[in-house]
């Protein structure tokens, strides 16, 4: 179980989910979940917040927004407009996507310039050898982290922190993220799958893309076609703040904070509003570029519980 990787000795998956799972059952999570959709957010005064749900309310004297952005995979325009005509194209990070249960194809095509692009063409490739391609719309970007790991410490952070505009902040965030990337290890191992002709390697950008008899044709920016029966996008998540209507209904209603990016401003202890607090990407403007990561919420929840316990002194000290 206890598998690590080079380099950085990362632990393997198994390790990973045996910890999370030891986590839950430490924490009796399980007894905690409540499965409901929020739909709304009110203030209650003093009383802290009503959660809104499909199922009735849920009142608290503090919530934390711990949206994240995995309900919105990014699809570009013109193969949103293939889905509406109902050609064979997925997402990568729909919901029901799953790599196992995915019918055989004759040309599958994964579009993507980044790691996911790349593991998953690898993994299709050792079930159909040959009959992969991988689109990449830009040349390998080879990093081995999302964002400098300088960005964890003060390192990066000073600047950041020190920053007062959340629009600067925002292009600070902007220009850290290595968006489209992967590590040397991704990148030897596509090549080399390339090179032995178990998956094909194309760098174009899509100029067109239509439906024709149930397959898919693309028409790339270099002048070359390709066909599929099953297009696969690896295309990320859309950046656009979490949360959807519900939440801008509420950022509208109680006057909540925002940047031009739409994003809430928050306090340095995370605090949107009285009781109201955030981590994950909504606390980005915050915590900076490793926000949407675990490293970012394992300084969420530091900046949470020293908040909490100043909290409480302040209580002590006026009681
Ligand atoms: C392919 C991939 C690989 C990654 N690898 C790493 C990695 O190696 N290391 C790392 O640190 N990070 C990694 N990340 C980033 C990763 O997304 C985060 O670390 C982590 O999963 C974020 O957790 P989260 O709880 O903030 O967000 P999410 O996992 O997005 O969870 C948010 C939850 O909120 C729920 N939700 C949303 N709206 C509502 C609503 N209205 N009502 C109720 N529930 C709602 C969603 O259903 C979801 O369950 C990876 C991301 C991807 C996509």
């Amino acid at each position: 179980l206890a598998a690590f990787t080079a380099p950085y000795d990362r632990p393997g998956y198994a390790l990973f989910q045996a910890h999370c799972q030891r986590l839950i059952a430490d924490a009796e999570l399980e007894r905690r979940h409540v499965r409901q959709r929020a739909v709304g957010l009110a203030p209650l005064g003093e009383r802290g917040w009503r959660v809104e749900t499909s199922e009735g309310g849920l009142e608290a004297r503090r919530v934390l927004l711990a949206l994240g952005l995995s309900e919105q995979p990014a699809w570009p325009d013109w193969a949103r407009r293939l889905r509406a005509e109902g050609g064979p194209v997925r997402h990568v990070f729909d919901s029901d996507f799953h790599t196992a249960t995915l019918p055989a194809w004759r040309r599958a095509v994964v579009f993507g310039g980044g790691i996911t692009a790349a593991q998953l063409a690898l993994t299709l490739s050792v079930r159909q050898p040959g009959a992969v391609t991988l689109l990449m719309p830009h040349p390998a970007r080879v990093h081995q982290f999302d964002s400098d790991p300088g960005w964890l410490g003060p390192k990066c952070m000073r600047a950041f922190d020190a920053e007062p505009s959340v629009v600067a902040r925002r292009q600070m965030i902007r220009e850290a993220r290595h968006r489209g990337s992967m590590p040397l290890d991704v990148h030897r191992d596509i090549r080399r799958a390339a090179r032995y002709g178990e998956i094909q390697r194309l760098e174009a950008r899509v100029a067109a893309a239509a439906v024709t008899n149930g397959d898919i044709r693309l028409v790339l920016d270099n002048g070359d076609c390709l066909t599929t029966d099953s297009l696969l996008l690896a295309t990320g998540l859309d950046a656009r703040r979490p949360g959807g209507d519900w939440l801008d209904a509420a950022i509208a209603a109680w006057a909540l904070p925002t940047a031009p990016c739409g994003y809430p401003v928050v306090s340095r202890a995370l605090r949107w509003a009285r009781g109201l607090y955030v981590m994950g990407p909504l606390a980005e403007l915050e915590l900076g570029p490793t926000a949407r990561n675990i490293a970012g919420a394992r300084k969420a929840a530091d900046r949470l519980a020293q908040g909490a316990e100043r909290q409480r002194a302040k209580r002590q000290a006026a009681a």
